[in-house]
């Protein structure tokens, strides 16, 4: 069986084929000839998530799922959320927005923060969500240089390392997505046909 996952990126697509090797054949959006800007218009991400998963069902008809995640700040309520990606401007730039979230933050001594990732699934004509959260707290600069987005800036609760600092094992084994794409890949795994 195959399924659609509703992205073109390299390191999301290879660590969930792998998990659903043999199970579930997981394609591309390049792989069906989607190009599109696909609308992500809503304020929760889990309208967003159902929202690109629904364009490619309704536009290409593949069963598929897609995900959508933000960082969720206490003390800026809840931002930057689904903005994460944009929070610093349409440019996307990781520094950028890590410095919005910085100065922001400067006066602020509670620090808990939270990522989490919605993954929308449509499977023969039904809906299904999952969610993946990782607590934690924002540091006050900058710490080491793996990962990406605000990797450097967030330290897991139980944890002395920023995202940024830990082995890639070691953050998806605790990440948001790691625990998002464990419960869909669960759920893949009682389906089998
Ligand atoms: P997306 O929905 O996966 O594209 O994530 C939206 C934005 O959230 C990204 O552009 C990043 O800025 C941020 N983000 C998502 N996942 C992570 C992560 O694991 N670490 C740090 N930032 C992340």
């Amino acid at each position: 069986m195959s399924l659609v996952f509703a992205t073109n990126n390299k390191h999301k697509l290879e660590e969930i084929s792998h998990l659903l090797k043999g199970i579930y054949e997981i394609i591309p959006l390049e792989a069906i000839g989607c190009h599109d800007d696909i609308p992500e218009e809503h304020e929760t991400l889990e309208e967003n998530a159902l929202q690109k998963a629904r364009y490619i069902k309704e536009h290409y008809g593949y069963n598929c799922f897609a995900d959508d995640t933000g960082l969720e700040i206490e003390a800026l309520n809840g931002q930057p959320g689904v903005h994460s990606a944009r929070y610093a401007g349409p440019a996307k730039d990781s520094k950028a927005n890590m410095h919005k979230v910085l100065a922001g933050m400067q006066d602020k001594t509670n620090r808990k923060a939270r990522f989490r990732t919605v993954i929308a699934l449509i499977l023969d004509g039904k809906e299904y969500l999952f969610e993946g959260r990782v607590d934690g707290e924002i540091l006050t600069e900058q710490h080491g240089t793996a990962g990406f987005g605000y990797d450097p800036i967030f330290r897991p609760e139980g944890f002395k390392e920023s995202f940024a600092e830990m082995d890639m094992d070691t953050k998806n084994s605790i990440s948001h997505r790691g625990r998002a794409v464990s419960g869909l890949v669960d759920f893949l795994k009682t389906q089998q046909r």
